[in-house]
């Protein structure tokens, strides 16, 4: 073992030191923190720090840190544990200005975007072709990334309001609902409907409604103050979500009870309309009532919402969600028919026409899916009798093709 680190020109006297093992890849001939993070080797990468703790924030030869090497492989509990020997998330001169965040956004790793944003990765950051890393996920596809990226807020602001400006005065915020509140903030799905059930499943959400609503307006307008990394998809989604909050508060009186017509309100469509009036009615409104005129996120709501009529498609939601979490060429998923969430949604399995997240939002749209469940069982059941048919024709057609020889051996 020694004789051939020897061989290769790297002696160390510590017999299982990192520095004693070659690389086993013929190609490599280098062995570095940056190798060790390629092949995922987690106490290789332990070794070498543990040796060299300057190492966490050394440069390869494209001026990448060993976090970005991490971030690009998606790695979250590598990145963790180089946060935790002091990694920093805006390190780095990497040639074509990328971040660790672009990084992370281009894995297609929710989580380790949040987590490096959490660490103070700065979003706004563009690299040599003037993306950010929301941008280059959108790029590339990864639109959980564009979401979460997009609506990162920090706790720290949250917790601001949390502390009286006065000994003798009241904080805005109770500590108590400063949690429920900052993961309200971070679901990247801020339909109305789903923030109501959100709410309404939480006894100190509901307990809060008006401090919140007043706290989210005002977190909206220090975001547009805020020097140099302001984010107007942020400011503009604090907004939403406190113009929601204040309606649902007006409308129900804060009593749970009332939540149901509430929600039901908002996803009854007028017969022979599949979009529901009233929703698009409070999106407008919500939208028109955004203080920050001059904005980009705000001409380009304006223009869509105008060149589109209440309750034609897209609709007002689609528009807000395609300029929040950028345009999407495709669907992964059918999103829930009662609260927009696009992820895990089910369809119905007697017509397959709607998708729920779950029975709760199922039977919270019953009242409108009844309409029409039996109609749309009967035509998809119609669909697949005849797509089976079609299949079985083709079968019958490829053995008629076939020569003599061959229909034989099938018999056979
Ligand atoms: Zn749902
Ligand atoms: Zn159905």
């Amino acid at each position: 073992m020694a004789d051939e680190a020897q061989q290769d020109g790297k002696v160390d006297g510590d017999e299982n030191s990192v520095a004693d093992k070659p690389p086993q890849d013929p190609l490599i001939v280098k062995d570095d923190i940056f190798y060790r993070i390629s092949k995922d080797d987690e106490s290789g990468v332990t070794e070498f720090l543990t040796k060299d703790k300057k190492l966490v924030n050394s440069l390869d030869e494209h001026g990448m840190t060993p976090l970005q090497h991490a971030a690009y492989k998606g790695n979250k509990s590598m990145c963790q544990m180089l946060f935790d020997y002091g990694a920093d998330v805006n390190g780095g001169r990497h040639n074509n200005g990328y971040t660790a965040l672009h990084f992370a956004a281009l894995s297609g790793n929710a989580y380790l975007c949040q987590m490096m944003l959490q660490q103070g990765a700065h979003p706004s950051v563009t690299n040599s072709v003037n993306r950010t890393a929301a941008q280059m996920a959108a790029f590339v596809g990864n639109h959980h990334c564009v979401s979460t990226i997009n609506s990162f807020v920090d706790f720290k602001d949250i917790e601001y309001f949390t502390t009286p400006s006065a000994p003798d005065k009241k904080p805005k915020l109770d500590i108590v609902v400063a949690r429920s509140l900052h993961r309200l903030i971070m679901d990247v799905n801020f339909h109305p409907v789903k923030v109501a059930i959100t709410v309404r499943k939480n006894a100190v959400l509901v307990e809060h409604i008006p401090q919140l609503y007043k706290v989210l307006e005002e977190m909206s307008e220090r975001e547009m103050k805020k020097s140099g990394s302001a984010s107007e998809i942020v400011s503009f989604k604090l907004h939403l979500l406190s113009f929601i909050l204040k309606t649902l508060h007006k409308d129900t009186n804060g009593d749970v009870n009332k939540f149901d017509d509430f929600i039901k309100s908002l996803i009854r469509p007028k017969t022979g309309q599949y979009l529901c009036e009233a929703l698009e009615v409070l999106l407008r409104r919500g939208v028109r009532d955004f203080r920050f005129i001059e904005t980009t996120i705000m001409q380009q709501l304006v223009t869509n919402l105008t060149h589109t009529k209440v309750c034609e498609d897209p609709g007002a939601w689609s528009i807000i969600c395609s300029v929040v979490n950028g345009q999407k060429g495709f669907r992964d998923n059918d999103p829930c028919a009662t609260c927009g969430e696009e992820r895990g949604a089910k369809k119905c399995s007697r017509c397959h026409y709607d998708a729920y997240c779950d029975q709760e939002c199922q039977r919270l749209h019953w009242f409108v899916h009844k309409r029409y469940c039996k109609d749309k069982a009967r035509e998809y059941n119609a669909k697949m009798v005849a797509a089976a048919l079609e299949q079985q024709a083709e079968g019958t057609s490829q053995e008629q093709a076939l020569p003599v020889d061959e229909k034989e051996k099938k018999t056979l």
